[in-house]
């Protein structure tokens, strides 16, 4: 493979494996559990990663996934989940151990939070600190001898913020502690965690990466090292491999990943512009807006694609937050983000995660993930909504 090739031909091209036995120019699916072993007697390694053995070993569905994010992310390994949470999973699982401390974005997916707050710390006497991971300072604070891991999300999931992860690998790495990315909510072709310094690169690939709401799945980007480990521990001896099935359906749809990624960066801005300028909308926060609180940042950080995530709030009560996703007609209600088309989540003022996120959004917000639809038929969908919650 050419070395050079740029963003949306390595999406087409990468990792794409010749079936020699028929010349099919799509990657057959391999339904198969297990593969014949050499009887030459070369040693068998039952836990290797580098040999076909028995599809939790290593499959190859999930090999042609593994390239083509390698060869778009430049990172030397991937290893493959059946999940996000299961791909989170094999990072903590491999790298920490009782006692060590972890330093973990304030702001986090729902399972990361349960994880670092009550399982990890209960079960395996995990120290954890929680931290506001926009505030470098804030986590050079928290650094502690025995600290072993920093994991950050950027964009953190449902706030948006960006943290700078160059500063915070710096840290890191002078308290001997590896640094891992959870980048779902920015996919692998803008933002690029690895190069900036991350050791570990997290994606849920139901999201973008996937992007078409028909599977599960998570991945692992990084040294080869390090990946190793993962794929040793996490993949082959804890179990949460991704199907032939489902690793081929998510290889499919990487390869439109730039173009949709580009496509929902421009309709989440057109989006974001008009509900800064709505009287309807009581804030708004997209890190493509200048507006937004690091927006500077993000600008360093993002390649002008800010991905689809916005979250905002209306003016209105309980009630009209509710008849607002019941007027929307485009725009579903449901959870799950970067998928073709739009969802929207609401957390009420009630929900019990409120109280660690920014100030604004503790009155309760809406999460959009802005699909792929035209942004004018977005924005009229959302206006003909206010209007019939007389919020306009
Ligand atoms: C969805 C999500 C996950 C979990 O992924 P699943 O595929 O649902 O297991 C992890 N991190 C972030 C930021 C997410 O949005």
């Amino acid at each position: 493979m050419n070395q050079s090739m740029r963003t949306q031909t390595t999406a087409v091209h990468g990792g794409i494996r010749k079936d020699d036995t028929f010349g099919a120019i799509n990657e057959p699916i391999y339904m198969t559990s297990n593969y014949r072993i050499p009887t030459d007697g070369t040693p068998v390694d039952w836990s290797g990663t580098e040999s076909n053995i028995y599809a939790r070993n290593r499959n190859v569905n999930q090999m042609v996934l593994q390239d083509k994010l390698c060869a778009l992310t430049g990172a030397e390994d991937c290893a493959i989940f059946a999940s996000g949470v299961a791909a989170l999973t094999g990072v903590f699982v491999p790298f920490l151990n009782t006692g060590d401390h972890v330093i973990v974005s304030e702001v986090c997916y729902s399972a990361t939070n349960l994880l670092f707050r009550k399982y990890l710390p209960e079960k395996y006497n995990i120290e954890v600190t929680f931290v506001d991971s926009t505030d470098t300072e804030a986590i050079r604070t928290a650094i502690r001898p025995n600290t072993r891991l920093i994991h950050i999300e950027t964009p953190g999931n449902p706030t948006t913020e960006i943290s700078d992860i160059q500063a915070i690998a710096t840290l890191a790495h002078s308290a001997g502690a590896l640094l891992s990315i959870d980048a779902t909510f920015a996919g692998p072709v803008s933002l690029f965690p690895l190069r900036l310094g991350a050791d570990l690169e997290i994606h849920s690939m139901t999201k973008y990466i996937n992007g078409h709401g028909d599977s599960l799945g998570g991945c692992v980007l990084g040294k080869k090292e390090l990946l190793t480990q993962v794929k040793e521990i996490a993949m082959v001896n804890f179990g949460g491999i991704l199907s032939p099935f489902n690793a081929w359906l998510i290889a499919r749809g990487l390869v439109t990943l730039p173009m949709r990624m580009a496509q929902h960066s421009r309709v989440a801005l057109a989006v974001a512009e008009f509900l800064e300028k709505s009287p309807a909308v009581r804030f708004v926060w997209y890190p493509g807006l200048e507006s937004h609180p690091q927006h500077n940042r993000a600008k360093e950080l993002m390649h002008g694609q800010y991905s689809g995530m916005i979250a905002f709030d209306i003016k209105g009560d309980e009630r009209a937050h509710q008849q607002f996703l019941n007027e929307l007609k485009l725009v579903t209600h449901a959870v799950s983000l970067g998928d073709i088309e739009s969802l929207i989540v609401y957390y009420d003022k009630n929900s019990d995660k409120l109280p660690h996120y920014p100030q604004i959004f503790q009155d309760g917000f809406f999460r959009f993930s802005v699909g792929l639809e035209d942004a004018e038929d977005l924005i009229e969908d959302l206006q003909q909504a206010f209007l019939a919650c007389n919020l306009i």
